[in-house]
This record gives C-alpha cells, sequence and structure tokens, in this order.
C-alpha cells in the first residue's frame, strides 16, 4: 500500500521502521496534515496522521479528490477527524484502540506527585545551587480522595497507581460500570464534593467539551488538583485560570492545552507573539505544562507504529480492521452482518 504519514516525529521512524518491516511503501513527512499539505498525498492510497492534524471535512474532500481510500490515525483518541466526511467519501477510519494505558496514568501521576513536592522549583533552584525550602512544602498523597472521570484504560490504570500511593480512588463513568477493583463509582456530584485531586480520562465529544467549566469548579473542593492529560476542550482553560487566581484550584497538571494545534509538537520560542493565555497559565507556580508527552514511553510509541501497520495490512486485504474502526457507518458491524 502506498502511504504518506504527516507529523512525524524524528523519534518515531525506527519505531515505524520495525513495525513496517518494508511492506508497505510510506513517504513519512514532519509537516502536519492541513489544507496547504495535501498535495502530498497525490497518488497514495493511505494517509497516516496524529492528534493535531487537521482531518476536518474539507481537507477529506481534498484527500478524497485525490483518491485517498483509508485515514489511519497514531492515536487512541479521534475527535480530530471529520468521520461524517470521511463516511461520505468512502474513505474507511482507523485508530490505535488501546495502547499502554499505563504510559498516560503513569505521566499523570508524575504531574501530580511533581506539582505537590514542587520538583520544577526545586530543580530550577538547585541548578542557580539555591538549597533553601521555603516554598516547597507539600501534602502526603497517602489518605487523599482522587476523583477519576471516565473509567476506561487509562483511567482505571491511574487509578491503580493512586491506590498503591495509599489513596481512596472514587469514579464516575458515563457507561454503566461492572464492579472495578480499587474503585468506588460515584456521581459526579459525590466525585466533585469529595475529591482532593480530580483527574480527567474522558475522550472529547461534543458531550464532554468544556466539561469543566466556572459553574463545575464552584463544586469542587477548595484547592482541589486538577489533571488533565486527556484533551485540551475537556477544560475551559480560562475558567480554571481564573480559579487558579482565586485559590479555588491549587494546582493544574496538563498534558493538552485546548488551544495546542500549530503550537505543540514544534518550538515557538522565537515567535514574536504567543498565546497569552499559556503564557499565563506557564508562569503560574500552581501550574505543570507538559506538551502532550504523557503517550511517549519507548513501549507505547512501538505498540502505536505496530497497530498503524497492523490497519494498514487489514485494510490491504480488504478486510476490516476490527476494534481499531472507527467509522462512522460501522463496517465492522457491517462486514459481521455479512459474514453471518
Ligand atoms: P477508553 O475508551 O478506554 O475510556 C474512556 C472512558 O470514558 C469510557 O469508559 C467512556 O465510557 C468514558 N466516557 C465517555 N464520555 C464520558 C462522559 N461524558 N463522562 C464520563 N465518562 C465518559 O479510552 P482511554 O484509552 O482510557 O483514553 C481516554 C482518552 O485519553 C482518549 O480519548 C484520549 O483523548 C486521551 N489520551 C491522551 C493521551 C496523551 O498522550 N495525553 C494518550 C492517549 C489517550
Amino acid at each position: 500500500m502506498k502511504v504518506v504519514a504527516y507529523s512525524i516525529k524524528s523519534f518515531e521512524k525506527e519505531f515505524l521502521a520495525k513495525a513496517n518491516q518494508k511492506k508497505h511503501d510510506i513517504t513519512l513527512i514532519s509537516n502536519p496534515l492541513g489544507l496547504e499539505t495535501t498535495r502530498y498525498a497525490e497518488g497514495k492510497d493511505a494517509v497516516v496522521v496524529f492528534t493535531n492534524d487537521d482531518v476536518s471535512r474539507p481537507v477529506i474532500e481534498q484527500l478524497a479528490a485525490l483518491g485517498i481510500k483509508f485515514i489511519a490515525t497514531r492515536s487512541t483518541g479521534t475527535d480530530h477527524i471529520d468521520k461524517q466526511a470521511a463516511a461520505q467519501y468512502g474513505i474507511k477510519l482507523a485508530n490505535v484502540p488501546h495502547y499502554s494505558p499505563q504510559a498516560i496514568a503513569e505521566h499523570t501521576v508524575a504531574l501530580a506527585l511533581s506539582l505537590n513536592r514542587r520538583l520544577a522549583k526545586a530543580q530550577e533552584h538547585a541548578q542557580h545551587f539555591d538549597f533553601r525550602q521555603e516554598g516547597l512544602m507539600g501534602f502526603n498523597f497517602y489518605g487523599k480522595t482522587v476523583g477519576v472521570i471516565g473509567l476506561g484504560h487509562i483511567g482505571q490504570a491511574v487509578a491503580n497507581i493512586f491506590t498503591g500511593l495509599g489513596c481512596l480512588v472514587i469514579g464516575y463513568d458515563i457507561a454503566p460500570q461492572p464492579e472495578l477493583k480499587n474503585i468506588t463509582t460515584v456521581t459526579l456530584e459525590e466525585l466533585y464534593a469529595q475529591s482532593d485531586i480530580i483527574s480527567l480520562h474522558t475522550p472529547l465529544t461534543p458531550g464532554t467539551r468544556h466539561f469543566i467549566n466556572a459553574a463545575i469548579l464552584k463544586q469542587m473542593k477548595d484547592g482541589v488538583m486538577l489533571l488533565n492529560t486527556s484533551r485540551g476542550c475537556l477544560i475551559n482553560t480560562a475558567d480554571v485560570l481564573k480559579a487558579l487566581n482565586s485559590g479555588k484550584v491549587g494546582y493544574l497538571g496538563m498534558d493538552v492545552y485546548e488551544h495546542e494545534k500549530g503550537l505543540f509538537f514544534e518550538d515557538h520560542e522565537h515567535d514574536a507573539i504567543k498565546d497569552s493565555l499559556l503564557q499565563d497559565l506557564i508562569s503560574h507556580p500552581d501550574v505543570l505544562v507538559t506538551p502532550h508527552q504523557a503517550y511517549l514511553t519507548r513501549e507505547a510509541v512501538q505498540q502505536i507504529a505496530d497497530q498503524t501497520i497492523k490497519n494498514l495490512d487489514m485494510w490491504q486485504q480488504s478486510k476490516c480492521v476490527g476494534k481499531a474502526c472507527i467509522c462512522a457507518k460501522n463496517c465492522r458491524a457491517i462486514e459481521t452482518a455479512i459474514t453471518i
């Protein structure tokens, strides 16, 4: 299959090469997919993308006109893809349904521990040979209540680590959950009222956009720690900044940012104009920002590459990609029905 893969970072190449074993003819480019870069898809069968690529309707229209039949995203989240538009043009879609949830869970807890124990500040001081302890006071996680919203693969992995730290973990999921080890399921209202730390692990959907906003923040404990390694748009960032400034929110750990598209994954140090909301957050002493790196472990990146190549293999054999199918018109269901 002839493929172009967009937004490829240098470190991904060896993992993709290992997974591909020269089966597919893949052109790797660092440019993101957008209206200006669809031309690289000319003559290809499939396009491989990442979270910040533009896979909106106008881009899909251009890809369809170039004869693209398949789009595979190297991510679990699929909110960057207009699935209805792809269905309309007969383009099949696939994601990486689950890869190493521990990678994201461990980063989530790393944010929490680092925020609490002021590790970034301590390191900055140490670099100046300043070893005073003022401003480095934290709290014990042991005995604290952690509220996990979204009890899928990552939410459950996060719950397990916090349980290991001696926290009481409560959780909420929109889908009915079987009894979960280590997690007491509660209503959202109970979760907001009881949690010292709240961690978000739902996908971004129209229903979860700005899930955390001024009205919801009022329901939380004063000084709550918010963790978001899911999608930036789950949070109304301006509302959370106000809550940080008033002390309502005590800490914010974010690996994803509402306006990260065109910003994260690249060096913007010398930009004349910088995103002022993000600047305010970064300069806030109780905020830790990482650049959408929660997935970034060797194990996870190899699993992403393996599943992406597997998706291309299946399409080449005219088969459905199974659990990786994210088509709006679920071709998996259609194929199963035909097979039966
Ligand atoms: P998952 O599908 O296993 O779990 C998501 C859970 O959220 C499901 O149980 C679902 O029922 C629940 N949910 C959906 N809408 C909800 C709502 N309104 N309220 C409460 N619960 C709701 O997915 P996962 O593998 O755990 O991944 C979760 C998200 O993490 C992904 O969608 C993606 O956006 C994000 N992610 C981020 C990174 C990163 O590097 N920062 C990496 C991978 C995934």
